[in-house]
């Protein structure tokens, strides 16, 4: 097990893998990120190359490039084993007990229907005719494999059959999504007469599907478009169609492209902007935006969006305005979505996303376009659609610029509009993220200072002299290891032979004394600090064995022992007079 893991380690670059979910910045030696894991306006997440591990300095949590993909997918570590051992190509044998889970089942499931799917779309003589379809709205045979379009056939048991037969049971088909229960509880297809989008997760695992009726059949159903429902593996509201092969891009152009449908998507990929994800089956939500938050600020919308009304898509693009991003918007033409332009020309698709408008711009333009800005009404209008947006500016700057240009514009006072955006009332906050679950990380005292003792020890290895051998009580286990073992090694100290949580503890001081920016220029600063540490650490100290004492000495008078109390307060005594010293 054990060598799997080093292999796997030693295969791997933390920087990499930790990049493909996260926008890193290079600070001296190691590289630092908004934490994903908690609200922070201020990078406190780092990565150390050197030691391959990463810390969150906001909220606690750290650990090796396992404990990483374990937090950011929410999997167990047989799961974190598995994506990282296909990343490093490290083979596993697949029905190695120690990667399956009941995710590990699901995710079988999902990439055997894929391949039947795709199977049906390119051997069946209805998927031919999808195909063909597809062909015809400009999706290449290169891009119908590379997205792994597929056919669900027009039957009810065609996939369930399959799936039973490769040995899973309707129950686990039912949970992936691709059954559905009747009321005799039989399952049958719920993809059937579909072309079929795989949807991907963010390590191109196949995790659930959409489906679309074509040609006749579209003008009869209801329901053009169908997806999975929640599973174990997939939730709409938290993925982006198209993230995996995008992230890169995305990265790259420090810019994403946001589309409404999967052709939208395969399309502008075939045209050579890859920087492309879609929502699938949803409005833009609070975890979406979170998740690019990861890779860009830079946000292109090319969505149809009605600005006066109060749609889903709207209030998406609202809250990506609040939460900071840089929000552009591409003007199709009427009628038009981003697969139809690149089908006719597309050269097109690129020209209109370089003269994408600013938020601000396509606001305005759109609401003076609306409506009269002569008369009194119209510009109550104009009003009435905008202030909501300034608002929402979180840049008093920018503010003042646009509410300078709106009062030019409508030819009215700036403070007329200052105070309507004065009553205004906040907008709903029912939109909002749910709250974080990870609160910022509270320390002892204790913890604090012999994090601190360390890191300046680290920084200034002479200071060692300071430490004697009394003083090694005064702090918890894993530190006292390390000072023990400072103490034994003096200069050739290199962390070698301490118990595993102990090196893990010392690789985060290292992580920790060289990122942190607080730190004392001058040796002699460094050694006062380094004194009035010890001596609250002391202090605390003999505070604790105080509160033991008083403990010990009411036990002993309950037992009625008049001796054990003697003893014990006369301790008691000597150790508040040492108290009594330091102040
Ligand atoms: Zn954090």
């Amino acid at each position: 097990m054990d060598s799997i893991i080093d292999e796997i380690k030693n295969r791997l670059d933390i920087v990499e893998v930790i990049s493909s979910y996260l926008k890193l910045e290079k600070v001296g030696s190691n590289y630092r990120a908004l934490c994903p894991f908690h609200s922070e306006k201020k990078p406190s997440f780092f990565v150390s190359p050197s030691r391959q591990i990463w810390h969150c300095f906001g909220c606690g949590k750290g650990g090796d490039v396992f404990k990483f993909i374990m937090e950011i997918e929410g999997v167990e570590f047989k799961d974190a084993l598995r994506i990282l051992a296909k990343r490093a190509g490290v083979e596993l044998k697949p029905q190695d007990p120690r990667i399956l889970t009941k995710k590990k089942r699901l995710y079988d499931i999902c990439e055997w229907a894929c391949k039947f799917f795709e199977k049906q779309l390119h051997e069946s003589k209805k998927g031919r005719e999808a195909k063909e379809y597809l062909k015809q709205r400009g999706i290449s045979e290169e891009s119908i494999r590379d997205w792994r379009i597929g056919w669900a056939p027009e039957t009810w048991h065609g996939l369930s059959e399959f799936l039973i037969k490769k040995g899973f049971k309707k129950e686990e088909i039912e949970e992936a999504g691709l059954a559905i229960k009747n009321e005799k509880g039989n399952i049958y297809d719920r993809f059937r007469g579909r072309i079929i989008f795989p949807i991907f997760d963010i390590n191109s695992q196949v995790i659930g599907f959409g489906g679309r009726v074509f040609g006749e059949k579209e003008e009869k159903t209801v329901a053009k478009y169908i997806n999975t429902p929640n599973t174990p593996l997939y939730d709409k509201s938290k993925v982006l169609y198209g993230l995996d092969k995008a992230k890169t891009e995305i990265r790259q152009k420090d810019a994403c492209i946001l589309v409404e449908g999967y052709t939208d998507v395969i399309m502008s990929h075939q045209a050579g902007v890859k920087n492309v994800v879609a929502v699938s089956g949803t409005a833009l939500t609070p975890y979406h935006l979170k998740l690019l938050k990861r890779y860009s600020d830079n946000l292109l919308t090319a969505f149809d969006m009605d600005i006066a009304g109060d749609s889903a898509t709207k209030r998406g693009i609202d809250l990506a305005q609040k939460e900071g991003f840089n929000i552009k918007v591409i003007s199709l033409p009427e009628g038009l979505d981003p697969a139809d332009v690149i089908l006719h020309h597309p050269e097109d698709w690129k020209s209109l996303i370089e003269k994408a408008k600013s938020i601000l711009d396509f606001y305005f333009d759109n609401a003076f376009s609306k409506f009269d800005s002569k008369t009194p009404e119209g510009k109550k209008e104009i009003a009435k659609i905008l202030i909501p947006v300034l608002k929402r500016i979180p840049n008093e700057i920018e503010v003042s610029h646009w509410v300078g240009e709106l009062a030019k514009r409508l030819q009215v006072k700036e403070e007329a509009i200052y105070q309507e955006m004065a009553k205004y009332q906040k907008e709903e906050e029912g939109f909002e993220v749910e709250k974080e679950q990870v609160k910022e990380e509270k320390k002892s005292r204790e913890a604090k200072l012999e994090e601190r003792i360390l890191c300046l020890l680290v920084r200034f290895p002479e200071l060692f002299k300071e430490i004697n051998l009394e003083s090694l009580d005064w702090f918890s286990e894993k530190p006292k290891e390390i000072l023990k073992k400072m103490k034994e090694e003096k200069e050739n100290f290199k962390g070698d032979g301490l118990t595993p949580e102990t090196k893990e503890y010392l690789d985060y001081i290292y992580l920790k004394s060289e990122v942190d920016e607080d730190f004392p220029e001058e040796k002699k600063n460094a050694v006062e600090e380094l004194q009035t540490s010890l001596k609250e650490l002391q202090i605390l100290h003999i505070k604790k064995q105080l509160n033991k004492l008083s403990d010990q000495i009411r036990l002993a008078e309950e037992a009625k022992n008049q001796e054990k109390i003697q003893k014990l307060m006369e301790e008691f005594n000597n150790l508040s007079k040492k108290l009594i010293e330091f102040k």
